[in-house]
């Protein structure tokens, strides 16, 4: 992919000259305003669709290429990270904010995520999930990294991926608080920085063995656990 339309965010369509651009809504909490401006302009621009994606966007389809620059003007919002090695999506349920099943606030926490990572470049594309409780609405069952929420804290996942080769996550660690949670996270997005893997997550701790990566995450982390059971 040409770079100028990587940094314009600017994902190819089928007919091969059009293009969707997607704004970054964190958690896909937006609001009147927000969706008023992204409707004037779709109408603005001629968009063919506007879709909501799995990823808690709003996609605007069928954009021309000489319209790029404007429309993101018009748009003034973030770009998604919806193509590329990066992390692109953080995805996150409504928790304990507005979900009366919710035993973990996956919106606060989940929105810390997706500000420290959405878009971080990493040596392959990575998702993650964050989601309230064992029914699971964010898919952390099929992120590279994500939380679900449990009445004594956070279960943090690892190694899940839809697509081709999907992979269900497995238990790394379980009752974390917030801060053990963020942080052992970010030691695993670390780890897989510092070891280039080209590949997804998943894949490299299949081959690796999970217990034996889940030992090397562990017996590196600085930070503190509680107790293993
Ligand atoms: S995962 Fe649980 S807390 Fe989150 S939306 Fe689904 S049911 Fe609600």
């Amino acid at each position: 992919m040409k770079k100028d339309l990587l940094e314009k965010a600017a994902i190819l369509q089928r007919d091969k000259e059009s293009y969707a651009v997607t704004p970054h809504i964190p958690a896909g909490l937006t609001s009147p305003e927000q969706l008023r401006k992204i409707a004037a302009v779709a109408e603005k621009f001629n968009a063919q669709a506007i879709k909501l994606t799995s990823a808690q966007r709003i996609a605007l389809v069928g954009i021309k290429e000489d319209e790029l620059d404007a429309i993101w003007d018009d748009l003034d919002e973030p770009k998604g990270a919806a193509i590329g090695m990066c992390i692109r999506s953080i995805k996150i349920c409504p928790g304990t904010t507005f979900c009366k099943r919710g035993q973990q606030d996956s919106v606060a926490v989940g929105l810390e995520l997706d500000k420290r990572y959405h878009g971080m470049q990493l040596p392959w594309k990575f998702k993650m999930g964050v989601s309230g409780c064992a029914n699971d609405c964010s898919e952390t069952c099929i992120k590279d990294v994500g939380l679900i929420g449990t009445p004594k804290g956070w279960k943090l996942m690892v190694g899940g991926n839809g697509g081709a080769g999907a992979r269900l996550s497995q238990t790394l660690a379980k009752d974390l608080n917030d801060d053990q949670a963020k942080a052992l996270i970010d030691h695993v997005i670390q780890w897989f920085v510092k070891n280039d893997k080209k590949g997804r997550l998943g894949k490299f701790i299949a081959k690796m063995g999970f217990e034996e990566f889940k030992q090397e995450i562990l017996s590196t982390f600085e930070g503190e656990l509680p107790p293993a059971k």
